[in-house]
């Protein structure tokens, strides 16, 4: 049996019109294929009902994310309605129907298993599944999201799990770029890119992928089409490295202002601390990116400057507060206002001066860096967020991309 994964993001599924328009993309397929189609809700959709959520103070929560997961429903009924018309025998399912258990961390689930008997006992009826993505069910039968962004994750972990042909995300732009399209217009589209620099742009900002499920293709070495909904034109394959003649030194540019910084001044200089900060945020379920540790003029005590999610801001300020007793530092101050750019490639590894050209270009125009963080192909630093757009098109223009 060939499956072949079909995920359409919010904008692809966001009227009727459009809907109609992926009803005849995957009636093309469907005429070869069994198809398994992973949609978003419609866009915009999650977002109002997170706003719904914040008038309820409830994250992270059972609650938070049935309510979150409920746009998906919409849209493959829609779909699912639109294929029957047109013929093909469809079903729509839910992320617990099939189902695909996750752990219960609400709101950013990892998947533990999909039930690939169930899939094989659905297509011996329908040669479509339109599925729900980014959700799934607990173990103790709770409904859970993967994270904002996560119908990309199903789509791999279907796919994956089927050992299917092809796994194809549609979207709003016609693949992956050297920078956002629609920041910085002189982007160019990408026709192959390794998982590792996929990843990085991913993890650093560039939210056309869901990094987990870049993580989980590279995993499975399972080739990814970014492309889009409306031309039909070949996209970006995301592929092993090893089937990349040449490597970039610098292939793309990303930036994220989803961050915030957190700075805690004054604290002892003595082993230990930097354990018992960092255990806190791990028992509290904040991810913590880059780090910086200095020790103060006073030889005695230090600094330590780190950034973390923007949503995680209020939790980890209340956490940190709470905890002076252990920790007992002079000052405590946290910053929304700040924006994590990146340079990535994997020809980085065998050049130097990448990191000096950056830094110099930021120098002239007269942008602050507040911390660095560097892996083998990329160079990440965090500025002021007014400044992101500056800093993207002249680091954009000085790699000459
Ligand atoms: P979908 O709703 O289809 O999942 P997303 O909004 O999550 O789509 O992702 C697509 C968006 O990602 C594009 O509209 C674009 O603005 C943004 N983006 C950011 N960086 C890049 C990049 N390097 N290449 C392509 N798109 C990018
Ligand atoms: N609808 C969810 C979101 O907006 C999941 C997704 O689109 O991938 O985050
Ligand atoms: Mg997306």
């Amino acid at each position: 049996m060939n499956v072949i994964v079909m995920k359409f993001g919010g904008t692809s599924v966001a009227s009727t019109e459009k809907l109609k328009n992926i009803a005849d993309i995957v009636c093309k397929e469907a005429i070869k294929n069994k198809v398994i189609v992973v949609l978003s809700a419609i866009a915009g959709e999650t977002n109002k009902l997170q706003s719904f959520l914040d008038d309820f103070e409830t994250q992270y929560s059972a609650e938070s994310d049935l309510v979150l997961t409920s746009g998906e429903q919409v849209t493959i009924g829609l779909l699912s309605a639109a294929l029957k018309i047109k013929g093909i025998k469809s079903i729509p399912l839910l992320g617990w129907q099939i189902p695909i258990i996750t752990d219960d961390n609400h709101e950013k689930a990892k998947i533990l298993y999909i039930d690939q008997k169930r899939i094989i006992k659905y297509f011996q009826t329908n040669d479509v599944i339109v599925l729900a993505g980014f959700q799934g069910i607990s173990l103790d039968g709770k409904i859970t999201s993967l994270g904002r962004g996560g119908s990309d994750t199903t789509a791999v972990a279907i796919a994956s799990s089927v050992q299917a042909e092809r796994c194809d995300i549609y979207t709003d732009v016609d693949g992956v770029y050297t920078t956002d399209p629609n920041i910085d217009q002189n982007a160019k589209k990408i026709s192959k890119m390794s998982y590792e620099e996929m990843l990085e742009m991913a993890s650093t900002g560039a939210k056309v992928l869901h990094t987990r499920s870049v993580e989980l293709a590279m995993k499975n070495n399972l080739t990814l089409q970014v492309l889009s909904s409306l031309t039909g034109k070949t996209g970006t394959f995301i592929v092993d490295d090893k089937q990349l003649i040449e490597k970039e030194i610098v292939s793309g540019v990303s930036y994220s202002k989803n961050e915030a910084k957190v700075t805690i001044s004054g604290i002892l200089d003595k082993p230990g601390i930097s354990a018992k900060i960092f255990s806190l945020m791990t028992e509290n379920n904040i991810n913590v990116d880059m780090i910086v540790q200095n020790i103060s003029q006073d030889g005695v005590s230090a600094n330590i400057t780190f950034t973390i999610s923007r949503k995680d801001y209020e939790l980890t300020k209340s956490v940190l507060e709470d905890s002076n007793k252990i920790l007992e530092y002079k000052a405590l101050s946290l910053d929304k206002n700040v924006a994590k750019i990146s340079v990535i490639g994997m020809g980085m590894m065998s050049q130097s001066g990448v990191a000096e050209k950056m830094f110099k270009t930021l120098a002239k125009h007269e942008i602050n860096i507040l911390a660095i963080s560097t892996s083998e192909i990329k160079i990440s630093v965090l500025i002021n967020e007014n400044h992101t757009n500056i800093a993207v098109k002249s680091l954009h223009d000085v790699y000459n991309l």
